[in-house]
């Protein structure tokens, strides 16, 4: 499985974004290979199978903009595509674009080192591929190394464990089964009312309340579709300069310029129309001031209390400790609904935490829940995770799990100090998770392609961002995130669902068209911020200007 000759690029993952790239590159004329672990494309809809995976962006912007004619013929049934239609939707693009060819699945890469003096990276696999290229693009996700909590004796379970984000490829049949699930974030909160339908019963545990808005998730009116489907370029156009990759219009009003029944009529006008635009499409300073989140959040709080019927349950199902938003905020299908079934039992583990897990459930400090099937829906190590289990060693042999031991330090989320010819679509220090993915992703891609086109049209063979470039742009994206009430939340955006990582804002959350603004400023001024050297000399010769960026 050792490949000879040396490969202009290698892409790493076969979801939206290593589909793209492998793509890209190759209409480009670079030799390019992708490499994924799964055995198919798809990525996130690849392995998160869970009853209830749904998209929270609208279907109109969750693809491709790059590919006109299945933009027209692709049919858009409901407001929020579940996961087999992405699946299959990326199934097609693949198809169409005939891009399996071009990539080795039941592929995981555990190594990938850059040779100094050749100017060129080597990429291993667990199952023993090996080849060279002079250029690696990441294209992992941020959301695909699954995080399994360590309860003691979780080994010991007898019945059946799974986790959201890596489901089995076959059905599970949950009929008749005492099902646990395990976590309360946005995976949870779209399976448990799936699963509570299911299984004979459900017990949720919940370690933090959450807020959710209704998704109000249905079918798309035709003329709706067909209006939509004409304007297309222009839709597209506005998401790509918008604060987060929809075409939605921000709201310009504070939620102290209007009375508090206002406010409130704007909260429920925003709940019963559902979907994200019940924070940014309502008032300004949502995300901003303390003082208005807490109008939202106590919106929320009284949405609880008229729903679920039990006042302690509801007591339980309140958050209290985070600004709303501040978490990924989940959209849901009658999540708050589900605790009125008289199938489903919620614990705080808070209050009763979990002690162990045993051949015939789970013990916690109030006593012994018997189960069947243990769900984990506890998330993901967001951003680094999948980076750093690549195994990546640059200049020096030096690891990126060393160089990020305090927090990621990138240039534009998109390449690495120390770390040449590597570049990570939507790494840490870009919107990525804070943006309708597609649009984040397909820009970066772009960028990438060009700036490859570039470093070869300029005969460099490396190209690099300098220390000085990552400093400032890390800086700025930890400033940027502190003038919103983001890091006051204990949330995967900063790290804290992970024991022992370190807690650093890790999205850029100035907004999917300002960063586009300024990637593409990178690139007119000769692509500032980055050195670059001729064929493995090792001469990493500065260019003018290279220390302007940031
Ligand atoms: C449940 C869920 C719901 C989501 N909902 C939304 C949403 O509503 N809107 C939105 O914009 N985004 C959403 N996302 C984010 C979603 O991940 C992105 O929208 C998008 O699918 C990311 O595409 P990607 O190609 O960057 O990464 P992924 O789809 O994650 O693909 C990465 C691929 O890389 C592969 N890979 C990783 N490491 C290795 C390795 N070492 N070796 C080989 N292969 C490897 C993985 O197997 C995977 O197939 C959601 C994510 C999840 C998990």
């Amino acid at each position: 499985m050792v490949d000879a000759e040396p490969l202009d690029a290698v892409v790493i993952g076969a979801g939206f974004a290593g589909l793209y790239m492998v793509y890209r590159l190759r209409e480009q004329g670079f030799s390019v290979q992708g490499f994924e672990r799964g055995d198919g494309v798809g990525g996130t809809w690849y392995w998160n199978r869970y009853p209830g995976a749904r998209c929270d962006s609208e279907i109109m912007f969750y693809s491709f903009s790059f590919l006109p004619d299945l933009e027209q013929e692709w049919p858009l049934t409901e407001r929020y595509p579940g996961q087999p239609d992405i699946l299959r939707y990326l199934e097609e693009v693949a198809s169409r674009l005939d891009l399996r060819k071009d990539f080795t699945f039941g592929a995981e890469v555990t190594a990938l080192e850059f040779d100094e003096a050749a100017g060129r990276w080597t990429l291993r696999t667990a199952q023993g591929h090996q080849v060279t290229a002079r250029y690696v693009v990441t294209a992992v996700g941020c959301l695909s190394t699954a995080n399994q909590p360590r309860f003691p004796g979780a080994d010991s379970f007898r019945g059946l464990t799974l986790h959201t984000g890596n489901w089995p490829r076959e059905p599970v049949d949950l009929a008749a089964q005492r099902v646990a699930v395990i976590g309360t974030g946005a995976s949870g909160i779209q399976a448990i009312p799936v699963i509570a339908e299911r299984a004979a019963h459900l017990t949720v545990f919940q370690r933090t309340a959450q807020f959710t808005i209704p998704a109000e998730n249905g079918p798309l009116d035709d003329q709706f579709v067909a209006l939509w489907k004409q304007n297309y370029p222009e839709w597209r156009r506005r998401a790509r300069h918008s604060p987060a990759g929809f075409a939605y219009n921000p709201s310009i009003t504070s939620a102290f310029e209007v009375s508090a029944a206002e406010r409130r009529a704007a909260f429920e006008a925003a709940w019963g129309a559902g979907g994200f635009t019940f924070l940014s499409g309502t008032f300004r300073d949502l995300a901003l001031d303390e003082e208005a989140n807490e109008t939202a959040a106590d919106f929320v709080r009284s949405k609880i209390d008229e729903i679920v019927r039990d006042p302690e349950v509801a007591e339980m199902l309140k958050p209290r400790d985070f600004p709303i938003g501040t978490k990924r905020l989940p959209l849901d299908t009658n999540y708050y609904e589900t605790f009125n079934r008289p199938n489903v039992t919620l614990v705080d583990l808070k209050r009763t935490p979990v002690e162990e897990i045993t051949p015939a459930g789970i013990r916690t400090s109030a006593g012994h829940h018997d189960l069947d099937v243990i769900v984990y829906a506890t998330g993901f190590d967001a951003l680094t995770g999948p980076l750093e289990a690549l195994g990546i060693r640059g200049r020096g042999g030096r690891s990126l799990r060393d160089a990020w031991r305090e927090g990621p330090r990138t240039y534009l989320g998109v390449a690495v100090p120390g770390f040449p010819n590597l570049f990570t679509i939507t790494g840490p220090g870009s919107p990525s998770v804070l943006s309708n993915m597609p649009v984040s992703i397909e820009q970066h891609v772009e960028w990438i392609g060009d700036c490859l086109a570039w470093a070869r049209g300029h005969g460099a063979k490396v190209i690099e961002a300098t220390e000085q470039a990552a400093a400032g742009w890390t800086d700025h994206v930890q400033q940027v995130a502190g003038h919103t009430l983001h890091p006051k939340a204990a949330s995967w955006y900063m790290g804290a669902n992970i024991p022992g990582k370190p807690r650093i804002f890790l999205p850029y959350i100035g907004g999917v068209g300002n960063y586009r603004d300024r990637c593409a400023a990178v690139a007119a001024n000769g692509y500032e911020g980055f050195v670059t050297s001729g064929e493995g000399s090792g001469d990493h010769g500065a260019r003018p200007g290279d220390h302007r960026a940031a």
